[in-house]
């Protein structure tokens, strides 16, 4: 059998999702496909009730929960509909009928939530990053919080500005945060959350699950009109198995969560971000070809935005580094400019491959 790895060697994707998945993972879903656990069938046919698929569950939680030690008055629920369904489920599984929440505007995805959230909730924006048209975040202290509110909803990563979070604050109402994109790169203070959702195509393999880690105080009876596949309270009564979960992402994050394990954790996953970003940071920082418009202290450790300073050169610059297997550069369709997604999976020779290729294009073209 041809080794992975070679297949694939010299390829990039920089994608900001679906993600590259790592070589490993991919070949014990290749090994294990029409055997797994020696059932004589393939994961694509385990029964969700099963012991075999239970107990798969079962051990996917304890390797999420040990991995960011969440502590035990929490659930853990692996739902569907992505992280653009919470955006609605959040108020109508949180809020009581009248109740308003509080939204950080960061940028594009926090956006996203707040026009969700209005559909059901009054919203109020405790702070923008609008007006410094979402190269900056505004540090907890200036943000405007309304002590009634129900929730306080961040997004501690934005994937299409490249801005990050890098602290949380304790808050006196419930913090909800959408973890989707830095979910698993870096450990986090669970118990400063009253809601941490995250998809999984970034960080955690495969798209078509939404882990969504809920403190068990806010779990109430689903209100009229709310299905009960997309209450939290029902869901985590029934362990996530009222209806049918996405199985083979199940499995693949299962796959994922020990190979994480593996590596260290996510202390192991922070220092790799660190390294993967500082590597392409320093390079755009050191060159007047390129630059990037994100405040430093702000900046993403995942998601690296930049621009060409001669913007007329970005599609030959998109074009040439496809042809030079790294692919899907293209910055987010509403931002413009160059965007390399560096999730968990990314090897650190991929970002050496496209700091050599930048520099090569700047030679050509500088
Ligand atoms: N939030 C963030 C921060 C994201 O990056 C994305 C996807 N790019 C979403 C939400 C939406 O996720 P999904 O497509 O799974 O609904």
């Amino acid at each position: 059998m041809a080794c992975i790895c070679s297949e694939r060697s010299g390829h990039y994707n920089f994608a900001a999702g679906p993600a590259m998945l790592p070589s490993e993972v991919l070949a014990q879903i290749r090994e294990e496909m029409l055997d797994w656990r020696g059932s004589g069938f393939s994961i694509l046919e385990q029964p969700f009730t099963g012991a075999a698929f239970r107990q798969l569950m079962a051990e996917t939680e304890a390797d999420l929960r040990a991995l960011l030690a969440i502590p035990s008055n929490y659930r853990v629920l692996f739902m569907q509909g992505g992280a653009s369904a919470q955006f609605g489920l959040l108020p109508l599984n949180l809020l009581r009928s009248g109740q308003g929440a509080d939204y950080l505007e960061s940028g594009h995805w926090a956006r996203k939530a707040i026009a969700e959230g209005r559909r059901h909730a009054p919203v109020n924006i405790i702070a923008s990053a609008a007006d410094q048209n979402f190269t900056a975040l505004s540090s907890p202290e200036h943000w405007q919080l309304d002590p009634l509110a129900g929730y306080c909803h961040i997004t501690s990563n934005e994937t299409a500005n490249g801005l990050q979070l890098q602290a949380f604050p304790v808050l006196p109402v419930p913090l909800v945060v959408d973890m989707t994109s830095d979910f698993l790169t870096r450990p986090v203070p669970v118990e400063r959350f009253g809601v941490i959702y995250a998809s999984t195509q970034k960080n955690l393999g495969a798209a078509g699950l939404c882990v969504v880690i809920v403190r068990d105080d806010l779990l109430q009876a689903p209100p009229a009109g709310l299905p009960a596949a997309f209450s939290y309270a029902v869901q985590a009564e029934q362990q996530s198995r009222l209806n049918t979960p996405p199985t083979f992402t199940l499995y693949v994050a299962a796959l994922m969560l020990r190979w994480i394990k593996q590596r260290g954790g996510t202390e192991a996953m922070a220092l790799a971000a660190r390294q993967r970003s500082t590597q392409l940071y320093r390079y755009i920082d050191g060159s007047d070809f390129y630059h990037c418009p994100q405040k430093i202290q702000d900046r993403s450790s995942i998601n690296v935005c930049f621009r060409l300073t001669d913007a007329g050169l970005t599609d030959i610059f998109l074009a040439q580094a496809e042809q030079r297997g790294l692919t899907h550069l293209r910055g987010h369709a509403a931002i413009g400019g160059v965007r390399a997604s560096l999730y968990n999976a990314m090897p650190l020779s991929g970002v050496q491959q496209l700091v050599d290729f930048m520099a090569d294009f700047e030679r050509h073209h500088g």
